[in-house]
């Protein structure tokens, strides 16, 4: 019925099947509620393998029932990661529907923090971030099966278990994926309470500077010491030095940690440090700035661990143009879609780094991610389900 109908000339007659495509969308509103409720009351937090696997072997189900070939794989200290594949009435490359079921939120949250609905919102654990986007994975591809009687194109789903602690364990599978799609479509969460899309995000880097010294009594011996937290202070008002925000560049020290007693010279002493930068080519000079920091107090040792974990994902030519589209058709169905640029990291930055167009932020509208207001917006569920249709199909 889709493709018939908008090859037609007239405005009106596109218009129509995309108010039909609402429709259907709005129509099945509770339904997909309801099943937004199942997965958020499925726990699912990073670091239990055995609660991320209930939920893989839940998903795979409801993935299954479309037609979706299932193959999970296997992780050992996480849990497993899940890729679906569907074929398409035509061929060619498959676009690439990318998100995470883990969650930031320990085993129990639900106990006090229970997914409720409360004035057209859903509340509970990783409903926004990114148990929604999931929802709407599945009932777009469910409407575009019904509509055409197939889907219309190759499609393959990559679901990870380990993206709030940095995705080292899925990542090669989602660069793989990426290299073989046409596009990237990433439903994490919304931009705002009018729902922007994501066409730019900070690249994330982390570091540790831990400084060795000597352990001595603060009273006793006191000069024999070398203070490790004295030589860790300087090194941070250096590195925060770094920070040069006309490039969109940020060195945090986020975590201190050192000394052992009041009454004793520290030995030792860390700084966890958290840097973002808005362009890749300013990773290597960061970087190198942070592995060239020298001791102060040459009687202290510095050790200096980790680097740029996700690069940049940059606004390119691909990514404007994939926002274009998904600008035309939220117009086609009677709404403005915004875009943003924004701090935080997601796998879109492993796709986009690689050169493959990708738009992020596809997923539920809402607000409080990872906060104890985490909530999605109801009424917006349908136009949203409704633009991934669309663009899963014109990609
Ligand atoms: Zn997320």
């Amino acid at each position: 019925m889709a493709r018939a109908a908008r090859s037609g000339n007239i405005n009106a007659g596109r218009n129509s099947v995309d108010q039909q495509r609402l429709a259907y969308f709005r129509e099945r509103r509770e339904e997909m509620v309801s099943t937004i409720r199942e997965l958020v009351e499925i726990e699912s937090p990073s670091d239990n393998k055995s609660a991320v696997d209930r939920m893989a072997e839940t998903v795979a189900q409801k993935f299954a029932t479309l037609g979706g070939q299932i193959r999970l794989h296997h992780a050992a200290d996480f849990g497993n990661h899940l890729q679906v594949d569907f074929s398409g009435k035509r061929g060619g490359k498959p676009v690439l529907l990318l998100g995470h079921y883990d969650t930031v939120y320990p085993l129990g949250t639900l106990a006090s923090m229970p997914c409720r609905i409360v004035d057209n919102k859903l509340t509970g654990p990783g409903v926004l971030d990114m148990k929604s986007g999931i929802g709407l994975m599945l009932y777009a591809l469910a409407g575009l099966r019904s509509w055409d009687g197939a889907l219309p194109r190759p499609i393959t789903v990559l679901l990870v278990s380990d993206e709030e602690v940095g995705s080292d364990s899925s990542r090669a599978i989602t660069e793989s994926l990426a290299k073989k799609a046409a596009a990237v479509l990433v439903l994490e969460p919304s931009y705002g309470f009018e729902g922007a899309v994501k066409t730019a995000r900070k690249g994330v880097g982390e570091y540790a500077v831990r400084v060795t010294g000597k352990a001595s009594h603060a009273g006793l011996d006191f000069q024999k010491g070398v203070n490790a937290i004295l030589e860790l202070a300087r090194q941070i008002e250096r590195v925060s030095g770094f920070t040069d925000l006309k490039k969109r560049l940020t060195v945090n020290v986020g975590i201190v940690s050192g000394g052992s007693r009041t009454n004793v010279v520290p030995a030792e002493a860390t700084a966890q440090v958290d840097v973002r930068i808005a362009r890749l080519k300013d990773a290597a000079g960061i970087d190198k700035k942070m592995r060239s920091l020298r001791p102060y107090n040459r009687k202290c040792k510095l050790e200096i661990t980790g680097g740029i974990n996700r690069p940049p994902m940059e606004r390119t030519a691909g990514v404007a143009a994939l926002y274009a589209k998904a600008v035309a058709i939220a117009r086609e169905l009677g709404w403005k879609l915004g875009e943003a640029a924004v701090g935080g990291g997601s796998d879109g930055n492993f796709t986009a780094g690689l050169g493959i167009p990708t738009l992020d932020g596809l997923g539920g509208v809402g607000d409080g991610a990872h906060a104890v207001h985490e909530h999605i917006l109801i009424p917006e569920l349908p136009r949203r389900a409704a633009l991934i249709a669309g663009l899963i199909e014109s990609v």
